[in-house]
């Protein structure tokens, strides 16, 4: 046995005068239809649907009668648009659900035609069952476009199915297996256009009351913008006859939300974001004026690729950065950079220091080498260096070739400064000690 129990609620909107949309609520049949076409012919087209179902109600105890009531209404609706010219290309989409008595147990029966939509909400996780009859959804079917593009495509409110447009119409039938606690909407586009999924299913997981989420769902359309009439039936399924899932089911699971991240969508394991973590990302969404394409996880996403990215770049520079190097670039000037040399990608050697030491006091061996720049792990260390050169051409140029190499000798001008400030006293170059003189390069040595 299967019980179930249904809320629903129809609004005009925020922009149209008009409700076209008619629904119906039984306790075993429910329907939605979105009437189109001019002046209140829309609302005759979906009115005359609901009712031809409502007059057949009790005798929907088969797919076929169920099938055959859709016939009927497209009948009547396509012949009173005949009859009357004012009435002339009226029609409606529907969405129709129905439970059927079977031999293992109560199944529920969907049957579509337009781009009016049923889902199934199981533990958290929001299902898609009906294909919209609309010529974006067709194209995004054959792969000719992305779902997020048929979602602001300017033509994707064309219907490619609808009663009363012809004088037959093919509908598509589901069957959907029931579980305790599912819960199934139908409802117009005037919803799916304002409300995305991953919405749709948060608002699901939070109210529990089928009358009160019918309301909800409604209030959150017309709060993003309310463009088109808003129609939403919501069957709460009490208690069922478990039966095994139909062929003809092709459920795609298009969002879940997840009260309290305690359950998991059945036989997956949930890509489960807390309902206060999405109804804080919406919320914000809004206020920010983000897309609705860019959902919690696509924002996850982003941050994650930005995290990497930064941190890619702050791995170049500490790389690009984290060295000295002393370089002569002009053939007299000795200066030191941070970084290295010709740079790494986008960071350029800084200058650091420009040494009081230039060329002209280094030994014309080092500036070939200078020319290319000397690495140095450390701003002293390149200092220091460059302090070697300069002692470097001092000592080879104080010293004379020694035939005593370890003997000491006096300087013809002891305690004479040197140039630089720092040259003159006492060196010890080659094994030699020496006593050196700027004013007086040529050392004296023993002997
Ligand atoms: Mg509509």
């Amino acid at each position: 046995m299967t019980l179930l129990r249904s809320g629903a609620a129809s609004d005009v909107g925020r922009r149209r005068s008009v409700n076209q949309d008619a629904i119906l609520t039984t306790p075993t049949l429910f329907v939605v239809a979105d009437g189109m076409g001019g002046h209140a012919a829309g609302d005759i087209a979906a009115t005359m649907a609901v009712r031809t179902f409502e007059a057949a109600g009790g005798r929907l105890g088969t797919e076929a009668s169920f099938s055959d009531a859709i016939s009927t209404a497209n009948a009547e609706i396509y012949q009173a648009s005949i009859d009357d010219p004012a009435l002339a290309g009226m029609g409606t989409t529907l969405v129709a659900a129905c439970l059927l008595g079977g031999a293992s147990g109560d199944r529920l029966v969907v049957m579509n035609v337009g781009d009016s939509r049923a889902y199934r909400f199981r533990s958290g996780a929001l299902s898609q069952i009906t294909d919209d009859h609309s010529m974006v959804a067709e194209m995004v079917r054959r792969g000719e476009l992305r779902p997020e593009e048929a979602e602001v495509h300017q033509q994707r409110h064309v219907i490619t199915r609808a009663l009363g447009l012809e004088p037959e119409v093919a509908a598509d039938t589901f069957g959907v297996a029931l579980r305790e606690g599912d819960r199934i909407v139908l409802c117009s586009d005037g919803l799916t256009d304002e409300v995305d999924d991953e919405e749709i299913a948060l608002a699901l997981s939070t109210v529990a009351d089928p009358q009160a989420a019918a309301d909800d769902l409604v209030a959150r359309a017309n709060a993003h913008g309310g463009a088109d009439n808003i129609s939403v039936v919501i069957i709460d399924v009490l208690m069922a006859d478990e039966a095994p899932e139909e062929a003809t089911q092709a459920h795609r699971v298009v969002s879940a939300a997840v009260a309290g991240g305690a359950t998991t969508a059945a036989g997956a394991p949930a890509a489960a974001t807390s309902a206060s973590d999405d109804e804080g990302w919406i919320a914000r969404r809004r206020r920010l004026g983000i897309p609705r394409t860019v959902t919690f996880r696509v924002l996850v996403f982003i941050v994650l690729v930005a995290a990497v990215g930064w941190g890619a770049w702050a791995f170049v520079r500490w790389y690009a950065m984290s060295s000295y190097f002393v370089q002569s670039t002009d053939g007299q000037s000795i200066v030191i950079y941070q970084g290295r040399p010709g740079g790494v990608l986008w960071f350029q050697p800084q200058v650091t220091t420009v040494s009081t030491t230039t060329t002209g006091d280094v030994l014309p061996s080092r500036v070939k080498k200078l020319e290319h720049g000397v690495v140095e792990p450390s701003l002293a260390a390149a200092e220091h260096y460059i302090a070697n050169l300069a002692d470097e051409k001092r000592s080879t140029t104080a010293v004379q070739p020694s035939t005593t190499p370890t003997a000491t000798v006096p300087s013809t001008q002891p305690g004479a400064s040197g140039s630089g400030g720092t040259f003159g006293g006492t060196a010890t170059t080659r094994g030699a000690t020496v006593t050196t003189s700027p004013s007086a390069p040529t050392a004296t040595t023993a002997g």
